[in-house]
């Protein structure tokens, strides 16, 4: 029966092609991949595994977790992935909320899953991140020849909950519509064929190691390195036989660390992608010194997938996330009316197009809240676009300061501080002030050895920001807080410093 996505993935593969490779030497060529793919299909098949049904995964990354998320696919589920890192208390939030049929697990974490998936009637396999686990025993009995499900572009693929950087996860309910336009889209823009080889370091239960990197090189029956975890040794490493890598900022701030990275190093190399949270403008300009390669960056969420991305030809421009993907309409408004504001204005940065999800989960309200009445979805970021049509992101709409009655964008602070010596990196925020509601607050990670104090900080913002946008405190911290994404969580600096103007 004919099956959007998997189709497409089948018409893109050459069975013999190689499509996986793990460090420690197995591998997996397209044919071995459908086959394993097809057996865990008609496990989950025998298992009462229905179209629509969610399966909940929260296992270690391994070939044979991507394989489950294929299975997903091929037997009409939704498949439902959970970071690693979640605990039983926040799993229980995700169960009850998505209701599984089936619930996946690591073999270690059985003992505190079967009672939890119980109260929310889930069955409960495990997968371990060796090939092995109960779920893979059921599918070694199985034949490879199952049928795959019948599903349209607008049928459910996945349920892909957000990264919960702002709030509460939602639940983002992605169609095969969704995945398969904005995969093609990449792998145009990015011009990837069957001869890439990617270096697939990101974790796969959010949408870039998942979606963008597995979708993209499933499209160009492509291969990659698939590797548990970043490691800066290792990818340098792989660098000498890969032609791709895709990563959060964090994994280039390390690369640019490394004396081992070289022109020479990555002189096999055709790209270099970067997402997930902003990449620093000092992080593009070290890596391209000493690659002498323009790392790309593209714009996107769990929600919409892939919104933006830096051209593969022409100028990728630092510190910005470059043009709209074809197929893809992006405005900026003013958030209370969404009336587009004027040309280079900052605003509320609204997306529509095929990749845009379908909607929040059991949140109906929520999802009528996030979207216009001419299908816009309001991202909630904020940005701009400049004259030569690179788009800009400047923040989140709620990590906007307001202080005073003027709005202070924090990238802007942000900039400024970092371009002081001595300064790592920085983070501004609004923290309750009881005269201006709320008091520009920066955050401030040194170098090892600088004697930068909190006067040399504000001395050195004096001309170059409007009064009203400079700090009125600054507080140093050994390491920005971040969440597994490589993405700065505000909010628990904001609880840090919440009493600061009391
Ligand atoms: P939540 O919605 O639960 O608060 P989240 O928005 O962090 O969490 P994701 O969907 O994983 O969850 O992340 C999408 C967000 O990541 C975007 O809305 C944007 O703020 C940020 N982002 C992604 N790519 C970039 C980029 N290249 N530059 C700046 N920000 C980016
Ligand atoms: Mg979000």
């Amino acid at each position: 029966m004919s099956n959007h996505l998997f189709d497409a993935i089948r018409a893109a593969a050459n069975l013999d092609d190689l499509f996986i490779e793990t460090p420690d030497g197995r591998t997996w060529t397209y044919g071995d991949m459908f086959s394993q793919c097809a057996r865990l299909a008609a496990a989950l098949d025998s298992l009462g595994v229905r179209p629509d049904d969610r399966v909940a995964v929260q296992v270690e990354k391994s070939p044979e977790a991507l394989m489950l998320y294929l299975a997903c696919i091929m037997c009409g589920a939704i498949y439902l992935p959970l970071n690693t890192a979640y605990t039983l208390v926040e799993l229980d939030y995700f169960i009850s909320d998505a209701e599984p049929r089936l619930v996946v697990c690591a073999p270690g974490s059985l003992e505190g899953i079967v009672p939890l998936a119980a109260r929310y009637g889930a069955h409960v396999e495990t997968l371990d991140d060796a090939g092995g686990g109960s779920l893979l025993d059921l599918a070694k009995d199985e034949d490879s020849d199952f049928v795959t499900a019948q599903r349209g572009p607008d049928d459910m693929a996945a349920i892909l909950y957000t990264s919960g950087t702002t709030g509460r996860s939602k639940g983002a309910m992605l169609t095969h519509g969704n995945l398969l336009s904005n995969a093609a889209t990449l792998r145009d823009c990015w011009r990837f064929t069957s001869k890439d080889r990617l270096i697939h370091a990101l974790p796969i239960f959010h949408t870039h190691g998942l979606f963008v990197a597995s979708n993209v090189t499933l499209l160009s029956g492509a291969s990659m390195f698939f590797l548990a975890k970043f490691d800066a040794d290792e990818v340098l490493k792989l660098m000498r036989t890969a032609t791709v890598l895709m990563g959060v900022p964090t994994f280039y701030v390390r690369l640019a660390q490394h004396h081992g990275l070289t022109q020479e190093a990555a002189a096999k190399m055709r790209l270099f992608v970067s997402g997930s949270a902003p990449l620093l403008a000092e992080t593009h300009r070290a890596f391209a010194q000493m690659t002498g390669q323009a790392i790309l960056e593209r714009y996107g969420m769990t929600e919409t997938n892939m919104n933006t991305s830096n051209p593969y030809d022409g100028d990728r421009i630092a510190g910005t996330v470059g043009f709209p993907l074809p197929g893809v309409s992006l405005r900026v408004t003013e958030p209370e009316s969404g009336r587009p504001v004027p040309d280079g204005e900052t605003g509320m940065i609204e997306v529509k197009g095929p990749n845009v999800f379908k909607g929040y989960w059991r949140m109906p309200e929520k999802t009528q809240a996030e979207f216009r009445a001419d299908g816009f979805f309001i991202t909630g970021d904020l940005g701009r676009i400049d004259d030569r049509g690179y788009v800009h992101i400047v923040g989140r709409g709620k990590d906007l300061v307001i202080s005073g009655g003027y709005n202070i964008y924090p990238k802007e602070v942000e900039s400024e501080i970092d371009q002081i010596a001595g300064v790592v990196e920085s983070a501004v925020i609004g923290v309750p002030h009881p005269d201006f509601g709320e008091g520009v607050t920066a955050v401030v990670v040194k170098t090892a050895n600088s004697l930068l104090d909190e006067q040399s900080v504000l001395n050195g913002l004096k001309d170059r920001l409007a009064r009203y946008k400079q700090p009125k405190r600054v507080i140093f911290v050994d390491d920005l807080p971040r969440n597994t994404m490589g993405k700065v969580q505000k909010n628990v600096l904001r609880d840090l410093c919440a009493e600061l103007y009391s």
